[in-house]
């Protein structure tokens, strides 16, 4: 579904992105680690069109994306999340989730309700849908979040750090929406710190590292490999 081939981004002089080539095949779940600072968000910025590769292609369903902006990518089929959320404050959490069926999926009138109810239905929101989006404790701002990329009808679902800031429970709710989006069959790539979130649903992993993939394959064997080791050596992780 997804080809990323020799990407590189610079902001002028820093370089944060060197030579990435990964594929996404329909239907799988990709997860993303790395210390901070390693481009992870900057990767997800070059893939939806948020940001333009300095160098190297972006290829969507077989269609050479690499020039377009992030409004056709959305309406070809890619959603995202942002790693600092912003919802429209001053509308309710079913007026952000119509944002995102307009923008993304180019619905409008009974359409675009639907659309946006079903993504609410998806993250687990329904219930707050008349809720000023400005007055939303944390996890439900997240899964806002995962509502408005939803709300575009995404085929590649891209997660930044959405995981992040939660409570154990709450952690564990959020992922269990994540894997029944999973189940439904669209195909993620996930950044996450919380490295246990992440285990329990993609099928792959793989490791940035200042700007370069260092490591890509099974997830158990990608978190033990001895270049991801010496990157997270002294962290924790
Ligand atoms: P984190 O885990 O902290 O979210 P990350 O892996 O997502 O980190 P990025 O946000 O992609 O890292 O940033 C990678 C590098 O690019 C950092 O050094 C950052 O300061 C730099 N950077 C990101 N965006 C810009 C920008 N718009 N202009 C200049 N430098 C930027
Ligand atoms: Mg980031």
């Amino acid at each position: 579904l997804l080809e990323v081939n020799a990407v590189a981004k610079s902001y002028g002089a820093l370089q944060v992105l060197t030579e990435i080539n990964f594929a996404v095949p329909t239907g799988q779940a990709v997860g993303i680690v790395g210390p901070n600072g390693a481009g992870k968000s900057t990767l997800l910025s070059v893939i939806n069109g948020t940001e333009r590769a300095t160098a190297g292609s972006v290829l969507f369903d077989g269609c050479d994306v690499t020039d377009l902006g992030p409004e056709v990518r959305a309406r070809a089929g890619m959603g995202r999340t942002f790693q600092i959320p912003r919802p429209f404050t001053h509308l309710t959490v079913f007026e952000n989730a119509l944002s995102g069926a307009s923008y993304g999926a180019g619905l409008y009138g009974k359409a675009a309700d639907e659309q946006a109810l079903h993504a609410l239905e998806l993250s687990g929101m329904l219930d707050l849908a008349n809720t000023p989006a400005g007055k939303l404790p944390l996890l439900a701002r997240k899964r806002l979040e995962l509502a408005r990329a939803l709300a575009t009808r995404p085929r590649l679902l891209l997660l930044d750090e959405i995981a992040g800031g939660l409570t154990e429970a709450e952690c564990d709710s959020l992922v269990e929406t994540i894997a029944g989006l999973h189940a439904s069959g669209i195909t993620i790539i996930w950044i996450e710190h919380v490295v246990k979130a992440l285990l329990a649903v993609v099928d792959r992993l793989v490791c940035l590292a200042s700007g370069t993939l260092i490591a890509d394959g099974q997830p158990d064997a990608v978190m033990s490999s001895t270049e991801v080791r010496r990157v997270y050596l002294g962290s924790g992780i």
